[in-house]
């Protein structure tokens, strides 16, 4: 049976849970609202299928890959579609595609008060809420299964996801209901905890006296594609926010997020989709206007064959391997190295008290922004 002796051994992808026969796995979250396996002895017949199935490691299949991946830069030909996505909306030109031919595509979007979670569309209107990164780890309770069932009553399914959760998906659905399966992965550099997200949307609204009524993770009306800023939306008006930094200092991101096996060229799916960083190498002119710009990689023959349909709905570009490079594309990012203490101080005094402890705000916080500013100040 599962043992997760340490927490980065575990991305949550609840393929052990959905494949155990005697429902004896729970998904139980941690401090931060991170989901990790939970085997009830009781039920556990020791039969290993738990074992088999995760693929958080770094033999996972490829068996379906191109020896490389294929590149474009891509943008959609409807710009009201890019302005809506975070990239160049090459998940909307995809999606379109599989609805159109009576398939269904799980996406992410909210449950209750922008909960973050994998849900299900049968319809372009109920995929639109899937548009857009939700910078925290998703909730897929219960989706791997229902994925399972729509592909045995013979719909094609599209998942798209990060590369940890289309990889379990992968090895949970097997080889032969696969066929009728795409699976489209994000780059992905982590995911920080459902519950500080909870309490970061708690701490704005006490903060405005107000209750948040839209979420923005990235905001290029107002900022632009490359800017990453947020917008969120109160009942009583607009507000400054500073999610985008703590994303990106990697405080409170899933302990896996920092070893993931999934930082390379070889996907565990048929297209990537990603930002475009360094887009400029491929074409000078292609994002000038800073609205956004997709990279794709079509990683199996199923993933180039699925583009080549859908390529007409963008203007693309095929693109070196060597000028698509990025980080997240050759190794893990560096989890902060006050990630245990941010923990530490989260269990002891909440939210508010860890931010502040760690300088995701207040002071030090202040501070730190205002250091920044001056050293800019100097360089010009
Ligand atoms: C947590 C996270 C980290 C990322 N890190 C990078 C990175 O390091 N480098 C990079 O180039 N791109 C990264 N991206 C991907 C990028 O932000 C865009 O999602 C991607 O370029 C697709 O853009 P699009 O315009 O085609 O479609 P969009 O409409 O913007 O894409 C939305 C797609 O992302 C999926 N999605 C949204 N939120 C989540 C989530 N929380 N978990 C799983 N899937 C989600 C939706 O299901 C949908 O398929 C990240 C995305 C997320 C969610
Ligand atoms: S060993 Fe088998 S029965 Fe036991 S938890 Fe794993 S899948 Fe379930
Ligand atoms: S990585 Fe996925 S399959 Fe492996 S233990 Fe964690 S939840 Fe289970
Ligand atoms: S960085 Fe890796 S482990 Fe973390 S969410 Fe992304 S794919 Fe999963």
């Amino acid at each position: 049976m599962i043992r997760i002796e340490n927490p980065k051994d575990c991305c949550g992808c609840t393929a052990c849970a959905s494949v155990c026969p005697h429902d004896a796995i729970t998904m139980k979250p941690d401090a931060l609202g991170f989901l990790y396996p939970r085997v009830d002895e009781s039920k556990c017949v020791g039969c290993g299928l738990c074992e088999k199935v995760c693929q958080f490691n770094d033999n996972y299949d490829r068996s379906l890959n191109l020896p490389q991946p294929i590149a474009y830069a891509a943008r959609h030909k409807d710009i009201n579609e890019v302005m809506k996505s975070r990239s160049g909306a090459a998940f909307v030109a995809i999606s379109d595609y599989i609805l159109e031919q009576g398939g269904v595509v799980y996406g992410v979007g909210y449950k209750d008060h922008f909960r973050v979670a994998h849900k299900r569309a049968a319809t372009k209107e109920e995929r639109d809420e899937f548009r857009g990164s939700k910078y925290v780890q998703s909730d897929l309770t219960g989706v791997f299964r229902q994925v399972r069932e729509d592909l045995k009553s013979g719909l094609t399914v599209l998942f798209s996801g990060t590369p940890c959760q289309t990889s379990g998906l992968n090895t949970f659905v097997g080889k032969k209901l696969r066929e009728n399966l795409y699976l489209v992965d994000i780059v992905c550099h982590g995911v920080p905890g459902p519950y500080i997200w909870r309490d970061y949307l708690a701490y704005l609204e006490k903060k405005h006296a107000s209750k948040i009524t839209y979420v923005n993770f990235r905001d290029k009306e107002l900022y632009g594609w490359k800017a990453h800023k947020e917008t969120f939306k109160f009942e009583n008006g607009g507000g400054k926010i500073n999610f985008t930094y703590l994303f990106y200092q990697h405080i409170m991101f899933r302990y896996s997020c920092g070893v993931c096996h999934f930082t390379n060229l070889q996907r565990p799916s048929d297209v990537t989709i990603a930002d475009y960083w360094g887009w400029q190498r491929t074409d000078p002119d292609f994002n000038a206007d800073d609205k956004g710009c997709s990279l794709v990689l079509c990683n199996t023959e199923k993933g180039r064959k699925l583009f080549e349909v859908v390529k007409d709905r963008m203007d693309t570009i095929p693109a070196e391997l060597a000028n698509v490079m990025q980080t997240h594309l050759s190794k893990p990012s560096n989890v902060h190295p006050k990630r245990m203490d941010f923990e530490r101080y989260y269990v002891k005094g909440g939210f508010e008290y860890a931010a502040r402890k760690t300088g995701m705000i207040g002071w030090r916080y202040t501070l730190t922004m205002l250091k920044k500013r001056l050293k800019k100040q100097m360089r010009k």
